[in-house]
């Protein structure tokens, strides 16, 4: 079989275009078989391209075409020319937009061939396991549902571009052969080849560079930028993904927070759905005590406080720790439960929860023995008929009372609270049916702790990043130097910082901070972060130096694009709205990537392989 040039030849139409207006006119499609049909004296191919499919039909009166068509196959590459014909009342096709006309063939060019795919594009649902799809990227994004994602993706970035746009933004590029930027995973470094034995890094974010754009004056900055962290991988992380990132100058909160509202709305929008802003607001505390986790699902009703209902003696018998939390969980239509489902409860909590925590799912019990807990508990919670509650409380230990660690079993008790709400919300998802699709619930999460222990280097870690601004009233507490920064009972463990997340149903969106944009403050933070003056230079100088030349008070944002187009096109992975995406492993399955270099290129570079 010869294969043909276009020599010339042009497309009028697109695969998807032609509609019952067309008919009579003479088109000309080119694009990939999707498939075939031979019944003999009619040849049907469906032709493919990324708008859709139109029906071609070869006939015996052409003979000479009608005999190339027979060779046809899957994903072949082929120009047709022909007539657009209505198709008989009978064989419309009302699932496909062209399927009111036909096109009859008068010229076929082949203009490639394709070997058997290891899957069919025009297969959906074949069971084909993903490390084929990597592999076979190319044939993969041939199929209509990634083609469907990545288009989105497109109309999601155009959609941020025009309203961030029309917010005043200009999109300004910052540098990805950079130095290190912290934000707490581990940098991939690239080798100068020039400047022998030093590493650029790829940008964990373009946190500092956006600092200094503000610090230039530009006012207001946004970028669709990609970042590259080096982390062990879980399913929904990859090591280079995309930020929507802004920067702004003499921003309150309720300014940034208003920009990314506007923003989401045009992006949702373009999916079309609609959610209602501005969202609401909760303390890191809040949603800890409240929820049991700093990002709360607010698809399901909050936890609530019901200590008061239980007497010393209660809680003796019950074997719960008298000075902790007791909360409830409430998850509206669960109706009865089978005994099956009641033995499944008790796997719900992971065995190092399990230390920690108990939790009593069977009020029948408790109410013979105790009515008037029960009573008050209902008075508490309010349930409907049918809505599942379960009491959780930390578990009776032996252990001295130690201030600090009473307060990490405090929210040791809630958290494992919040993980048990999600876990019992999923397991019974198919009832109360809150999860559904179209279920948007947004918030904004603020007033984080500036910093975290961190029990194995005994050290305290920026919880945001070192560039967020603590509160104002807050600000007396960094005076210890660098003896508060290795002390885990400073007062370092109580500043509240101006960071704030934005949560959608228990998912992180995006985070950011108002910053530090006086200098003395920043080389504080560092200190308090154990960074001596000498380290600080080191590392932060250049930026150091650049907060002394009139820098204006400015704030920000990150939200990852990613997973705002993974919700919006209902997919069930990262990996299904990024072309070209790496494996658990950070490995490319179809580049190889990453491979050995020659010998020549690291020898250009300096570099020498320890051969283990
Ligand atoms: N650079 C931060 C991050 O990537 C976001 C920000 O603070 O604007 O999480």
């Amino acid at each position: 079989m010869e294969l043909d040039f276009l020599a010339g030849l042009q497309r009028t139409h697109r695969c998807g275009e032609l509609r019952a207006a067309h008919a009579g006119k003479t088109v000309t499609l080119m694009g990939w078989v999707n498939r075939r049909r031979d019944l003999g004296g009619l040849i049907f191919i469906d032709l493919r391209d990324r708008t859709g499919q139109t029906q071609i039909m070869f006939d015996t009166d052409n003979a000479a075409v009608h005999e190339k068509a027979a060779d046809l196959r899957s994903e072949f590459v082929i120009a047709v020319t022909g007539t657009v014909k209505l198709r008989d009342e009978k064989t419309r096709n009302k699932n496909l937009p062209t399927g009111d006309i036909e096109l009859i063939a008068t010229e076929l060019r082949l203009l490639n061939k394709s070997e058997l795919p290891p899957f069919l594009p025009s297969e959906q649902n074949a069971n084909v396991n993903e490390e084929t799809r990597l592999k076979y990227r190319y044939i993969d994004l041939r199929r209509s549902d990634m083609q469907a994602n990545l288009e989105l993706r497109h109309k999601v970035a155009i959609a941020i571009r025009k309203n961030l746009n029309d917010q005043g933004f200009l999109e300004i590029e910052t540098p990805y052969l950079t130095r290190s930027t912290p934000e707490g995973a581990r940098d991939y470094l690239v080798p100068s080849r020039v400047h022998a034995g030093e590493f650029y890094a790829l940008p964990q974010s373009p946190q500092i560079f956006k600092q200094i754009l503000m610090i230039s004056g530009f006012d207001r900055y946004f970028q669709i930028v990609r970042c590259f962290r080096d982390e062990d991988l879980r399913a929904d992380r990859q090591p280079e993904f995309t930020q929507i990132d802004l920067e702004m100058c003499f921003p309150t909160e309720d300014a940034v927070f208003s920009v990314v509202e506007g923003f989401l709305k045009a992006s949702w929008e373009t999916a079309g759905f609609e959610f209602s802003a501005p969202f609401p607001r909760m303390s890191y505390d809040d949603a800890i005590r409240n929820y049991g986790i700093d990002k709360p699902d607010l698809r399901l009703p909050a936890m609530t406080d019901v200590a008061d209902a239980f007497t010393a003696e209660i809680k003796q018998t019950l074997g719960i720790e008298p000075g902790l939390p007791i909360v409830a969980i409430r998850i509206p239509n669960v109706g009865e439960l089978s005994r099956k489902e009641r033995d499944e409860h008790k796997t719900l909590l992971q065995p190092r929860q399990a230390q920690n925590i108990k939790f009593f799912d069977d009020f029948k019990r408790l109410e013979k023995s105790w009515p008037e807990l029960v009573t008050k508990v209902r008075e508490l919670v309010k349930p409907s008929e049918g809505d599942l509650t379960v009491i959780v409380a930390g578990h009776q230990s032996t252990a001295d009372a130690e201030p600090r660690r009473l307060r990490r079993m405090h929210t040791e008790v809630y958290q494992g609270a919040g993980l048990l709400r999600l876990a019992f919300a999923q397991k019974y998802a198919a009832r109360h049916k809150a999860f559904e699709r179209g279920n948007w619930k947004f918030l904004w999460v603020t007033d984080f702790p500036m910093f975290e222990w961190d029990e194995q280097d005994a050290r305290w870690n920026a919880a945001h990043h070192p560039f967020t601004s603590p509160h104002e009233e807050d600000m007396s507490k960094l005076g210890g130097g660098l003896a508060a920064a290795r002390d885990v009972n400073s007062a370092l463990g109580e500043m509240r910082s101006r960071a704030y997340d934005v949560v959608l149903n228990g998912m992180e969106l995006g985070s950011g901070s108002i910053r530090i944009h006086q200098q003395p403050i920043q080389s504080k933070i560092f200190e308090a972060l154990g960074m001596d003056d000498e380290e600080q230079k080191r590392r932060f100088g250049f930026f150091l130096e650049a907060l002394r030349y009139g820098t204006p008070p400015h704030g920000g944002i990150a939200l990852g694009l990613d997973r705002i187009v993974m919700l919006l096109a209902g997919a069930p992975s990262l990996r299904e709205v990024i072309p070209f995406p790496k494996t658990a492993a950070a490995t490319d399955l179809m580049t190889d990537a990453p491979t050995p270099v020659t010998d020549a290129q690291l020898k250009e570079l300096s570099i020498g392989i320890k051969k283990s």
